[in-house]
Parts: structure tokens; sequence; C-alpha cells
């Protein structure tokens, strides 16, 4: 039997030990590998060689800053890929405040143990108050000295969701939210917008850094080509309408019911991200599928130049619309 074939079916047992058919594992190394940009048979010896140095994989830490705690249920409540979350069960997750079993100074030794120890994983949920420490303080310190002192010794960082990475809806309330592009200046840091992150973003950056030590190849906002290469618009199945110039504009009109939603506030044409590939809740659906314009969570322009979020009177419609009019759209950013 060759090298390759002992390797796949070793882990092909490890993966049916787990409770994965062997046919949906192969299914999500395929996706994964073209995602890499690598073979089958190279991801699936990273997966082992993953599993089997299980006890030395690094630690992570999960910050929680001004949040809602949504990514982390987002995270918690995935359902797929079968090989991530059997890999990501391996690691040690060592200080969450949401869902740890811990509270108090034994959960705040753990965290300086942690700190001490380096070369951890760091998520982080949660914008940076900018206009005053005593907006989100964590046991009587000002997150953002947690923040900067965890980011210290970290192996690789990861902002999930719109407030960590770029501030998203905290940036507009008094405590004047920054994400981590601003408050870690410096610092490589893998950006993972949407409001929630999306699991899969998660669960496949936490994979990569696992199996291949490196960050992901990122665009020039910080987040991973492998997720964000692509405009939401480029993929939306309404976009026949658009260029027919057919707008939604009656939502009692089921005439209309499959139009463009331009008119109604969509910024598909400013946002990256694969949700109409990927879609969401298990590959179910995604906003624009559901009836929803896209709100442009992906972008560092989200909430302040994308509000409101259901008319065209945003900053960032009223330039759409303008190009739009003028015969010249063209994406700006990104
Ligand atoms: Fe789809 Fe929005 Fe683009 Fe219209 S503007 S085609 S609804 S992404």
């Amino acid at each position: 039997m060759k090298e390759e074939e002992l390797l796949s079916n070793k882990l092909l047992d490890v993966i049916e030990s787990c409770g994965v058919s062997r046919r949906d594992f192969l299914k999500y190394s395929a996706a994964m590998a073209a995602l890499f940009g690598i073979s089958e048979f190279e991801f699936a010896t990273k997966v082992v060689q993953a599993m089997e140095s299980a006890s030395k994989k690094p630690p992570v830490i999960w910050l929680e800053g001004q949040d809602c705690a949504g990514c982390t249920i987002s995270f918690t409540q995935i359902l797929n890929p079968p090989a991530s979350s059997i890999i990501l069960d391996k690691i040690s997750l060592r200080y969450h405040e949401t869902v740890m079993a811990g509270a108090g100074h034994l959960a705040e030794k753990v965290y300086h143990d942690t700190v001490k120890e380096g070369g951890y994983v760091l998520i982080v949920e949660g914008s940076v108050p900018s206009a005053d420490d005593r907006f989100c303080m964590v046991g009587g310190r000002p997150f953002k000295t947690i923040l900067e002192e965890a980011a210290q010794k970290a192996g690789a960082i990861i902002a999930v969701g719109a407030c960590a990475t770029y501030g998203g809806i905290p940036a507009a309330t008094p405590s004047k939210g920054i994400g981590l592009n601003k408050a870690l200046p410096g610092k490589t840091v893998i950006n993972l917008p949407t409001c929630p992150v999306h699991p899969d973003h998660l669960a496949g950056t936490v994979l990569y850094f696992l199996t291949t030590g490196k960050v992901p190849p990122l665009d020039n906002v910080g987040r991973p080509l492998i997720y964000y290469a692509e405009s939401i618009h480029d993929n939306c199945r309404r976009r026949a309408h658009f260029d027919e110039n057919h707008f939604l504009e009656d939502w009692n009109d089921p005439g209309q019911k499959e139009w463009c939603m331009l008119h109604k506030g969509c910024k598909g044409t400013m946002t990256n991200s694969d949700c109409p590939i990927r879609r969401w809740n298990d590959g179910i659906s995604f906003c624009i599928d559901c009836g929803a314009p896209c709100m442009g969570c992906a972008q560092p322009e989200f909430y302040q130049e994308m509000s409101p979020l259901y008319t065209a009177e945003s900053i960032i419609s009223k330039r759409i619309l303008a190009m739009k009019e003028a015969g010249s759209f063209k994406r700006e950013n990104s």
C-alpha cells in the first residue's frame, strides 16, 4: 500500500472514530484544499500532523471588549465543517469570558499564566473604546490595556466580527469604539469581519494557522483572500436585474420580488465576502436571499457610512447611485 493510501486510511479511521463519515470528510477536504491552494493529499497530511501533535497546539485566548457576544454564539453553534470541529475541539481554549466555567481570580490567573507562556492564538471580539477607557473595564482593568498586553506575545491575532475589526456599531456610540486596525497599530491582525463572524471563516483561518503555522494571504484591509476576494454583487442572483435597471421599489408588488435591492439600501456592490456562495446557517441562506439588502457588514465603513441600512440614503449608497446613474459604476475599495 502506498504511503499516501496509508496516511489517508489512518486519517479516515480517526475521523470516523470522531463520528464524521468518510464521505463528509472527503467532501470537506476537497473544498479546504482548494481554498488553501494545496492538494487534497497535502491537506490530509497536514490534518493528520495537526491531530497527532494535539498536545502541542497553541492555546487560545478569546477576549471580549465592547461586544454583544454574537460572534461567540455564531461560532459555538457551528455544525460544519466536520474536520475543523474535531481539530478545534482539541485546541486549548484557556480563557473566554462567555463560555469558560471558571470565574473571578481563578480565571484571571489562567489568563495571566497563558500570557506569560506566549505563543497563543489571540481571538478578539468587540471594539476598544477610544473616548474613555471606563467604557470597557474587565476585572478592574481597561480592556485596552488587556488587549495590548495579550497582543505582545501572541502567535497570531484574529479580530472577529465588525466591532473588533474596524469598530462596527460601537464606533457610532459615545464610546467611539475602534477596531484592532487602530487599537494595535503595527501588529499583523487577521480581520474576519461580518456581523457576526461567519463560523467557517474563523474555523478555516484557525485551521490554516494550525496546519501551516502562517497567516493566510490578506487583502489591503487585512481580510483573508480565501474568503473576501469577491464582492457580494459579483455573485448575487439578482445581478441581472441590476444590469437591466430593475430596482425593487414596492415590497408589496410580487412582480418585483426578485429585483435588485439597490434602492432599498443594498451595499452588496461595495462589500466583499463569499456570503452568496458559502451562505449562512449551515449553507441555508444569506441576507439577500432572505429578502434583506446587504448592509455591508464586511466593510471597514460599516456601520457609520452604511447607515441607514434599509434605504439608499447612506454615504455609501449615495456614492453607488451616483456612479450607477453616471454609467460609471465600479468598485472603489478593496
Ligand atoms: Fe444583488 Fe445588491 Fe448587487 Fe442588487 S445591488 S445585484 S441586490 S448585491
